[in-house]
């Protein structure tokens, strides 16, 4: 007998609707927090698309809500990491980074995605010392000070018109000579003064001449192969991101990218395992389609509980094909 009928692991938008639904479907989830608690929107600032809250409302106060209510029909919420699952075998197994043990009739992935490095040593090196992926958690130690913003998505032009707050200057660095981003953020980003943009360009090299602070980029124009410095104090990464699907490799099948492949709703190739939210879909990415995928999968979990045959029956039928 499993010690649980739904254990869903990751706790943003997917993972905490996810819990919703099956709590309130009498399931008495349990749900694994992971490392980053409460998913990217810990990291966002004002959620303006969030349907219900005309005037927006902060992304922490926004999942804060989400768990309470989650809780309040009886998720349970631990604060642990999954350091490996096994899906070959009945109940499934989920290990935990400190050692417990926890199997389940069903699972629901709901990790997420994690923010993408450039591919160069000096990002990560310096990560920490100037570089960083989140501007709302960092962009108040650059006051008055000159920084970039990597990529040209809606993240990156979101991340630039939030750190003008702060910075002296922004300059976006960019790959190519038009933006990604949508238009409404592109036009806010152009009209920005704070706001200058590096085309066709991409960083070779942090510098951080002044011992273990970021001093600089060295930036490749892609088009002229010229190589120039820019003096600035920080790096913002906004380069998209990666799905957080490393623990299902070889388990679940996954998409050239790393995404979990999901088919008829929230279902994956391994029968009882569900999977919502960014670890299954790099189309959408919002967080309202993320909660609207855990829902799906919380649907799908239950429906599959439903016919399930109840433990002794397997263990008779186990024992008859003995
Ligand atoms: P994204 O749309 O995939 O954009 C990533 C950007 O980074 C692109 O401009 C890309 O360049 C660039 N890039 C990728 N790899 C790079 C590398 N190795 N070096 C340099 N540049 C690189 O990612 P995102 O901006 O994180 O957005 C993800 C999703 O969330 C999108 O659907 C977006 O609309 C949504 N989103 C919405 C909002 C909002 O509505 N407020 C805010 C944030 C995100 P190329 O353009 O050349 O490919």
């Amino acid at each position: 007998m499993a010690d649980r009928k739904v254990v869903i692991i990751g706790s943003g938008p997917a993972g905490l609707t996810a819990a919703l639904y099956s709590a309130r479907a009498n399931l008495s989830p349990l749900l694994i927090e992971g490392l980053e608690a409460g998913g990217q929107l810990m990291l966002t600032t004002m959620v303006e698309n969030w349907p219900g809250f005309r005037d927006g409302i902060m992304g922490p106060d926004l999942m804060t809500e989400m768990r309470a209510q989650a809780e309040r029909f009886g998720t349970e919420v631990i604060q642990s990491t999954v350091a490996s699952v096994d899906l070959q075998h009945r109940p499934f197994t989920i290990s935990l980074a400190d050692g417990r043990q926890i199997t389940t009739e069903s699972l629901i992935v709901a990790t997420g995605a994690s923010a993408r490095w450039l591919d160069i040593d000096s990002d990560r090196r310096l990560s920490g010392h100037g570089v960083s992926t989140c501007a709302t958690c960092d962009g108040y130690f650059f006051r008055g000070k000159p920084i970039a913003v990597v990529g040209g998505g809606d993240s990156a032009m979101e991340e630039a018109i939030y750190l003008t707050k702060f910075a002296s200057k922004v300059i976006v660095i960019h790959r190519r000579e038009s933006l990604r981003a949508s238009k409404i953020m592109q036009d806010k980003a152009f009209a920005n003064p704070k706001i200058e943009f590096v085309w066709d360009s991409e960083i070779v090299e942090v510098k951080d001449v002044s011992k273990g602070e970021v001093s600089g980029v060295v930036v490749r124009n892609l088009k002229t192969d010229a190589l120039s410095e820019i003096a600035l104090d920080g790096v913002f990464i906004a380069i998209g991101h990666t799905p957080n699907t490393s623990l299902f490799r070889g388990q679940l099948e996954l998409d050239e990218t790393g995404y979990i492949i999901t088919r008829d709703g929230t279902r994956t190739t391994v029968p009882g395992v569900f999977a919502a939210g960014d670890v299954q879909d790099h189309v959408y990415r919002q967080a309202i389609t993320a909660a609207g995928s855990g829902c799906m999968a919380a649907i799908d979990a239950e429906r599959y509980l439903e016919h399930l045959p109840v433990a002794d029956e397997r263990t008779d039928r186990a024992a008859s094909h003995a």
